[in-house]
């Protein structure tokens, strides 16, 4: 089994390069920011608790998120492997996937990728994607210099613990799709031999 920690602040690519790393591997992929959008769009009680963070660009509080992520993680699945993608973002949730992971797929998490790309180039990826998305975060630059902030403040903690285990692996998230892609795939060929 794969589990793999994609890493990465807001714009960096994470989603489009879960999706290379989906296909190749065969894993299914976990997104906590779809998941709360999801709840949103269907206006359900969490969706409205989401909401009231998600628009100031801070995170949802780790239990109500978390325990998203268990039911998640809880549903069947014939996949070779999960993809968590922005998650975990705090070392509290870094804790609580290492059990879950281990409890309810009795496999442990096989490595964090973490895509790098320089803020400067965040804010204006962001913007244009604000331009199609309808995504309110998207929208206002201070907000996403806020989700930037918030990102780095927050998850440097759950990098360290990562690179204490030796699976935290940097990428360069600068460059073409596809040469990004390839850059990820070696990494996780590195760990499966
Ligand atoms: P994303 O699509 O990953 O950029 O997430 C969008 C927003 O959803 C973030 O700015 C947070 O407000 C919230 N969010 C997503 N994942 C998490 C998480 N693991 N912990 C807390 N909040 C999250």
């Amino acid at each position: 089994m794969i589990n793999i920690v994609l890493f990465g602040p807001p714009g960096s690519g994470k989603g489009t390069q879960a999706q290379h790393l989906i296909e190749k591997y065969n894993l299914k992929q976990i997104s906590t920011g779809d998941l709360f959008r999801f709840n949103m769009k269907n206006d359900t009680p969490l969706g409205q608790l989401a909401k009231s963070y998600i628009d100031k660009g801070e995170l949802v509080p780790d239990q109500v998120t978390i325990d998203m992520l268990v039911h998640e993680v809880k549903k069947p699945t014939d996949t070779a492997g999960f993809i968590f993608d922005g998650f975990p973002r705090t070392a509290g949730q870094t804790e609580a996937l290492e059990q879950i992971v281990n409890e309810v797929l009795g496999a442990p998490i096989s490595i964090c990728l973490s895509l790098v790309v320089e803020d400067e180039a965040l804010v204006q990826r962001l913007l244009k994607r604000g331009e199609t998305s309808g995504r309110t975060d998207d929208s206002n630059e201070e907000i996403i210099r806020n989700r930037i902030k918030e990102y780095y403040a927050k998850t440097a903690e759950v990098a360290e613990l990562y690179k204490q285990q030796g699976k935290y692996v940097e990428v360069n998230g600068v460059g073409s799709i596809e040469e990004i892609s390839e850059k990820l795939f070696a990494e996780v060929d590195k760990i499966q031999k």
